[in-house]
């Protein structure tokens, strides 16, 4: 028995959904790429990503996954034995960190129970105790995708400069950007890196970096620069030099559209949107959890992203019967829980291409397996997420 055919909901925090506009974008002849079309498609996306990401800095697109970015922003600041301070906050953080320790960057992490933001106090503590300036960069996610938080990226600056220390300030907002306010150049942030697939409701196979004035200066001396993702190959004067090599033509057309897409609706309606949708899911998980059979990963409220919410099942066993009831019967695909809170979590995306009725149904769908699997208290919750966008979308 199965409610299942009919569109697919991917309720994954990534790749997310992709306009229907985004694939027709793309849905083109591949086009020369030394003039015409491409060339203006390259210039304005460049300008307008500098916009989103706050800075009048520099902006590099590569033809690859955030992974890919990862290596990039650390490959192009940074030299092999210098030493890293990573601020964990869930497994992506660790992954960043993970990924520089095989470049053969020194790095130090900030422990931390997946379970709360980055304490700025403990940053500005051990950057105090480095009087050498030994720490080059910090590195820290603002919205960590496994474990559901938001960090607060003006609060960590601020920490660093108290402290009095001048490391670099590298942060990934692959889950963040385009769904909550980023401020490069107001915050002091030095390195931002980004990916098309989350806010940015393109397909995977894109990033972004960008790149204020101090991180150009550390750029110039560092030893770990790799032709591919070496920023001063990129900023020569032909065209396929941005890409060094030839331009995902077909995946430029489809940031141009989603940019287009994100410009119209305003980026002020957009970060709105996404924290009144992320509200209604955090009044359904908020119903559901007084049954005890599960409840929010971050313990503070105030800590919860506006991209993505990440939900422990108390109950053994687990979620894997929750999830597979939503996928094989209600055609709803829920985010699996990743690294420590494998089999222990799963996720509702709210990033990106999505409006009530898209919630609504995934969260409808969640809580008709919560009430077929017997799960404990699971009702209410997806009137209480009707009660608060009615409320908040007044008539
Ligand atoms: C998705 C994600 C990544 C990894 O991006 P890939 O494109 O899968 O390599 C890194 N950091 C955060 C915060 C993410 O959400």
């Amino acid at each position: 028995m199965s409610v299942r055919n009919g569109r697919e909901f991917l309720s994954i925090p990534g790749p997310t959904t992709v306009p229907d506009e985004v694939l027709g974008a793309m849905h083109r002849p591949a086009i020369d790429i030394y003039s015409g079309a491409l060339v203006d498609v390259t210039e304005s996306c460049f300008a307008d990503l500098g916009g989103i990401f706050g800075t009048q800095g520099r902006v590099y697109v590569y033809a690859a996954n955030g992974h890919g970015a990862w290596e990039a922003a650390l490959a192009n600041v940074l030299s092999r034995g210098e030493r890293i301070l990573v601020l964990e906050s869930g497994r992506f953080a660790k992954g960043w960190g993970e990924t520089a320790a095989m470049l053969g960057i020194a790095v130090e992490s900030i422990p931390n129970d997946g379970r709360r933001a980055v304490d700025a106090a403990a940053l500005e503590a051990r950057l105090r105790e480095d009087t050498e300036g030994a720490i080059k960069a910090v590195l820290v996610v603002q919205v960590d995708t496994a474990s559901g938080v938001v960090n607060d990226i003006a609060a960590l600056r601020k920490a660093m400069t108290d402290a009095g220390h001048d490391a670099l300030l590298m942060v990934d907002v692959i889950a963040s950007l385009a769904t909550m306010p980023f401020e490069m150049d107001d915050w002091g942030v030095d390195v931002a890196v980004a990916g098309s697939q989350k806010g940015l409701m393109t397909p995977p196979g894109l990033s972004f970096i960008g790149a204020g004035k101090k991180a150009v200066a550390a750029h110039a001396k560092a030893g770990l620069r790799t032709y591919y993702w070496d920023w001063t190959q990129r900023e020569g004067p032909l065209h396929y030099q941005k890409y060094c090599g030839t331009p995902p033509e077909h995946l430029m057309f489809g940031l141009r559209k989603a940019l287009d897409m994100l410009l119209e609706e305003g980026l002020d309606n957009v970060f709105l949107r996404h924290r009144l949708i992320a509200g209604a899911v955090r009044r359904a998980v908020g119903v559901w959890a007084e049954g005890r059979a599960l409840e929010f990963n971050i313990v503070e409220p105030a800590e919860r992203a506006d991209s993505v919410t990440t939900i422990l099942m108390n109950d053994p066993p687990g979620p894997g019967r929750l999830l597979k009831y939503c996928e094989e019967n209600c055609g709803v695909v829920l985010g699996i829980g990743i690294g420590e809170l494998d089999g222990k979590a799963f996720r509702i995306a709210h990033m990106g291409h999505v409006n009530a009725p898209m919630i609504l149904g995934t969260l409808g769908a969640t809580e008709m397996g919560l009430v077929a699997l017997g799960v404990a208290g699971a009702r209410g919750g997806v009137d209480a997420a009707i009660d608060y966008l009615a409320r908040s979308v007044p008539a």
